[in-house]
């Protein structure tokens, strides 16, 4: 048995000390909350498809490339976009004068 979403949560965590003090770490270990009663099936977890950040409370959470290989946790994302890609995908305003 793959232990791989153990070692997920534990290099959050791992994370979250090394940033102690900070925004992020606090970010850090209340994604580490999330993601396991998500993988108990509690909830869900959404994720932006552009820059693959987690949504926390509200704000935008990076994880580094080797974290992102979820196991089974993936099966408890959710995937949407975060607020600073959908203004970058989103396409500019048509006149409404039709100046083409
Ligand atoms: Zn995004």
């Amino acid at each position: 048995m793959e232990n791989h979403d153990e070692d997920v949560l534990a290099h959050l965590l791992r994370r979250a000390e090394e940033t102690a003090g900070t925004r992020e770490s606090k970010l850090l270990q209340d994604l580490t909350v999330i993601l396991q009663a998500a993988a108990a099936g509690h909830t869900m977890v959404l994720r932006c498809a552009w820059c693959e950040r987690f949504e926390v409370e509200g704000e935008w959470v990076s994880l580094g490339a080797e974290e992102v290989k979820l196991g089974k946790l993936a099966d408890a994302v959710t995937h949407g976009i975060c607020i600073d890609c959908f203004r970058g995908i989103e396409p500019p305003p048509r006149s409404s004068h039709g100046e083409d």
